[in-house]
């Protein structure tokens, strides 16, 4: 098997990226925009906190983004994705099936709610949640029982799937939505990495019955820190902001909280980063693109690697570039010349069955998982590295 030349790995990466002889992160913010105004309008007015018009407009920048009804923004995508799967019905005791190769905040978002991340094996088409073994294993695990399935092998109720567009990559959410609609098993989208990311011509996010994601400093957009909850259902928005909001109810002066909430509402400094961020997003989107293609082109005719390419029918936001090895034996020695040389690579997460605190969680076969996580390496991806350059 021919292993790769990684010297020209490297001369590929380096003028691909064109970031120069310097560090070239993995993916660093812009903000080329209106950033410095509108945070000096928050502390010229004295709006810097939980409660303020950059929030609200922001709500609606975001659910016109992601083609939801509604979006609630929140502290971060964690505490979004947690407060999602409380919507979705995840209560103690129960499992929720979520992808082995994901950010460990999807499992740790689980355990926030008392139950059990049982994990699933991913399809090397989208990187995301394969349908069909989630089907699959459904048949062979979980028995249909009113209320949603349950797990025979350890009793416990299957009360969400969250499936995730990894890195900015659309999974087949569609199939995987059917999937679930016959196992009678409500979707918490996991949107963290697909701002601006189409399939078929439409947003992800609020496909399922409720989605989440994040604007932590390394995504597509960013608030500095920060996240959002995504439905088409008001209801379930409404108690999404009840919820982040300590559960208070409105009153001119009582502090009546009818229920444990949480302190998860975005501050307004943080959301009028996002309305600025969000106002740059289609150059954002274009820059990324642009460097996809060059990193596309760059490896063309490299023997051992490839760049992931987004899946059919789908507008990836290429958030992090991907090279794909053909000998996992390349990976590490890859990884070490390139962050040596000042380029900034991460191979794939650790699957989460291999974390110490999920490693006794239930799992289905999680053979492509494995074998995405041990040939994939991502590379530098930042907006700017994708300008158009001078001819
Ligand atoms: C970033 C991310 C999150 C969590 O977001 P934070 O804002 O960092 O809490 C959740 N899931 C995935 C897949 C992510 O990439």
């Amino acid at each position: 098997m021919a292993r790769i030349d990684i010297p020209l790995v490297v001369e590929r990466l380096r003028a691909a990226a064109g970031g120069g002889d310097g560090f070239t992160p993995l993916h660093a913010p812009r903000f080329a925009g209106a950033e410095w105004t509108y945070l000096k309008d928050c502390l010229d007015t004295g709006w810097v906190s939980s409660v303020g018009a950059y929030v609200d407009r922001f709500e609606r920048d975001l659910a016109a983004a992601f083609g939801a009804r509604r979006a609630v923004a929140t502290v971060n995508g964690t505490a979004a994705l947690h407060v999602a799967l409380l919507l979705a019905g995840v209560r103690p005791g129960d499992e929720a099936l979520i992808p082995a190769l994901t950010f460990v905040a999807t499992a740790n978002a689980v355990r926030y709610c008392g139950a059990v991340p049982h994990f699933v094996d991913s399809e090397w088409a989208t990187l995301g949640l394969d349908p069909d073994a989630l089907d699959a294993w459904l048949s062979e695990i979980a028995e249909r029982r009113a209320g949603g399935p349950v797990n025979r092998r350890t009793g416990r109720r299957i009360a969400a799937v969250a499936p995730m567009h990894a890195f900015g990559h659309p999974a087949r959410i569609d199939r995987l939505l059917a999937v679930a609609a016959d196992w009678e098993i409500p979707v918490v989208e996991d949107a963290a990495e697909s701002l601006g990311s189409l399939l078929d011509g439409r947003p992800l996010g609020a496909r399922g019955l409720v989605g989440a994601t994040s604007f932590n400093g390394n995504k597509i957009v960013t608030t500095g820190g920060g996240g959002a909850i995504l439905t088409d259902d008001d209801a379930l928005a409404d108690r999404a902001r009840h919820l982040t909001t300590t559960a208070k109810q409105p009153h001119p002066w009582a502090f009546v909280h009818d229920e444990t909430g949480f302190n998860y509402r975005l501050p307004n400094v943080n959301a009028a980063l996002g309305c600025a961020q969000l106002e740059q997003l289609p150059a954002m989107l274009a820059d990324k693109r642009r460097l996809a293609a060059r990193y596309l082109a760059a490896f063309a005719g490299v023997a051992g690697a490839r760049v992931f390419a987004e899946p059919q029918g789908a507008r990836s936001n290429y958030w992090l570039n991907a090279l794909v090895l053909d000998d996992p034996a390349d990976r590490d020695p890859l990884l070490a010349a390139t962050n040596a040389a000042g380029l900034m690579t991460r191979p794939a997460w650790t699957l989460m069955p291999d974390l110490p605190m999920h490693g006794d969680c239930p799992a289905a076969p999680l053979s492509v998982a494995r074998d995405i996580a041990a040939r994939l390496v991502n590379i530098p991806s930042s907006a700017v590295l994708g300008a158009e350059r001078a001819a």
